[in-house]
C-alpha cells in the first residue's frame, strides 16, 4: 500500500498541513494538489490590501524553492476530479493517478452565486480566489457606483474600499442587521454607523427584486420597489463549503464534510480540514462549520497529529479578525446565543471592546480598534480564565494583567 500522504487544496489549511509534516520530517510522503495556478498564496488581503492599491501582488504562504527543499511534490493548475476509495487512488483533472494511504480534503469553500442572475454577466463579482480579485480590482477603478448584496465581512470589506477610493457604494443587507452571523448587535450597530458615517449608502431588510440586464452587464438592482442603477455588482452572499469530492466518493457531508474531532471523515483514510469541513465543537459536541485562518491553520495541526498516529482532538479557540475603512474588528470565541454582555472602553475614543458572559464564564470578546485587548482575550479564553465583568471593564486595568 502507499505511504503517500495527498492533499487536496493549497489553501490555508493544505499548506499549514504541509508545513507541520515537513517539520516532522514527513515532506516526500506529501503531494499538494492545487486547483489554482497560482502558487498558494493568502486569502484575506484579497479584500483588504490587495484590492486598494494595483501593485499590491499576492502574498504567498511559501517560495516555490521551499516545497521543492521540503520534499513536497505540488501539482499545480490542476483540479482533482474523482477519488477511488477502495484502490485508494486520487484522479486528477490531466488523467494523472495518485495512490494514497491518506488523503486529506482541504478544498475550502466556494462563494455563493444567485440562481436569478443570468449567467456570467460581466460586471458582477464574487471574490474568493486571485483570479477573482485581479478581475475585480481592475473593474472597480473604472466603476463610478457599486453595489454590494450582502452585508457580510467581505462584502463590507469590499464597500469600505470602493468607498474610500470615492465610488458611491450601496450594501443592500436582507436582514435587519449587518453580520448577524457573526457579531453582536451591538457591534454591528457600530460597523453600521462607521460606514453611514464614511458615506456609504447601507440599506437593511434591502429585499431585491430582480436585476436590469443589458447585453453581458447587470444595469441596475431593482430593491424594495425602487431602481438602483449601478456600473459593478458585488455578491458576498456568503460561501458554501466545497465538498463536491467528498459527495461524489460517498463521504458523509453536511454542510461540509463531516468529521470527528480528529478530522477523519466517514472513512478513516480520508480526513477533512478548513473551510470544508463540518466538526465537533470542543465541550457542546455540536456541529460547527467556520471559515477562518484560525480554523484552517488549527485544524492543519490537528490532522498533522492524527496523521502521526496521536489523538490530539480539536479545541481550539476560534478568532477571526476583518478590516473595515477605519475599523479592525477582531474576535475571540464565539458570540453566545443568550448571556451578560459588558463593555470595556478601549485606549481612544473610537476603540472598545464586548466582553460576552455567559454561566458566568467569559466566552466571547469583540474588539473595535483595540488589538492589546484582543490579544489579552485571546490568552483568558485559551486559558479558561473569567475575570468578574466589573473589573475586566475598568479601563484602568489592562486586560492582560489577569491572564
Ligand atoms: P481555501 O483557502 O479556500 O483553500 C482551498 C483550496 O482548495 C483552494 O485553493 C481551491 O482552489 C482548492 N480546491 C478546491 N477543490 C479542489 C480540487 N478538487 N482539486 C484541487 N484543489 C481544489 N479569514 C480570516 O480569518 N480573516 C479574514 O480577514 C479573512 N478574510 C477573507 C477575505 C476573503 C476575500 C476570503 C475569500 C476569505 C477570507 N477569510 C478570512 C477566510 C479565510 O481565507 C478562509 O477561512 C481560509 O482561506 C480557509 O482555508 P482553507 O484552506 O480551508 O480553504
Amino acid at each position: 500500500m502507499s505511504d503517500s500522504i495527498v492533499v487536496v487544496g493549497g489553501g490555508h489549511a493544505g499548506v499549514q498541513l504541509c508545513a507541520a509534516l515537513a517539520e516532522a520530517g514527513l515532506g516526500r510522503r506529501v503531494q499538494l494538489v492545487c486547483a489554482e495556478p497560482e502558487l498558494p498564496y493568502q486569502r484575506p488581503p484579497l479584500s483588504k490590501a490587495y484590492l486598494k492599491s494595483a501593485d499590491e501582488g499576492l502574498q504567498l504562504h511559501r517560495a516555490e524553492s521551499w516545497f521543492a527543499d521540503a520534499g513536497i511534490t505540488l501539482h499545480r493548475a490542476v483540479a482533482a476530479s474523482a477519488v477511488d476509495r477502495g484502490a485508494r487512488t486520487l484522479t486528477l483533472a490531466s488523467g494523472a493517478l495518485l495512490p494514497y494511504g491518506w488523503l486529506v480534503l482541504a478544498t475550502g469553500a466556494r462563494a455563493r452565486r444567485l440562481t436569478t442572475l443570468p449567467p456570467s454577466p460581466s460586471n458582477v463579482h464574487t471574490l474568493r480566489s486571485a483570479a477573482d480579485a485581479a478581475r475585480l480590482r481592475a473593474q472597480l477603478a473604472a466603476a463610478s457606483r457599486v453595489a454590494v448584496l450582502g452585508g457580510g465581512f467581505i462584502g463590507l470589506e469590499i464597500a469600505a474600499t470602493a468607498r474610500a477610493q470615492g465610488k458611491a457604494v450601496t450594501v443592500l443587507e436582507a436582514m435587519p442587521r449587518l453580520l448577524s452571523r457573526s457579531l453582536s448587535a451591538e457591534v454591528a450597530e457600530h460597523v453600521l454607523a462607521s460606514h453611514r458615517a464614511a458615506g456609504t449608502d447601507v440599506r437593511l431588510g434591502a429585499k431585491v427584486e430582480g436585476f436590469d440586464v443589458e447585453g453581458e452587464r447587470v444595469v441596475a438592482c431593482r430593491v424594495n420597489g425602487e431602481r438602483l442603477a449601478l456600473d459593478l455588482l458585488v455578491l458576498g452572499i456568503g460561501a458554501e463549503p466545497e465538498d463536491t469530492l467528498a459527495r461524489a466518493c460517498g463521504l458523509a457531508c453536511d454542510n461540509g464534510i463531516v468529521v470527528d474531532a480528529c478530522l477523519r471523515t466517514s472513512d478513516p483514510a480520508i480526513l477533512a480540514i478548513g473551510d470544508c469541513t463540518n466538526f465537533p465543537e470542543a465541550g457542546s459536541g455540536r456541529p460547527l462549520r467556520l471559515e477562518s485562518v484560525q480554523n484552517a491553520n488549527d485544524q492543519a495541526r490537528t490532522a498533522a497529529a492524527t496523521l502521526q498516529g496521536r489523538e490530539q482532538p480539536y479545541a481550539a479557540l476560534p478568532w477571526f479578525w476583518s478590516d473595515q475603512g477605519p475599523l479592525r474588528l477582531q474576535m475571540a470565541g464565539l458570540v453566545p446565543a443568550e448571556g451578560e454582555r459588558h463593555r470595556r472602553p478601549g485606549a481612544k475614543p473610537e476603540s472598545f471592546s464586548v466582553l460576552h458572559y455567559a454561566g458566568g464564564r467569559l466566552r466571547c470578546v469583540e474588539s473595535v480598534n483595540a488589538p492589546l485587548d484582543h490579544m489579552a482575550a485571546r490568552k483568558l479564553l485559551e486559558a479558561g480564565r473569567s475575570p468578574p465583568p466589573e473589573a475586566a471593564c475598568d479601563p484602568a486595568q489592562p486586560l492582560k494583567s489577569f491572564v
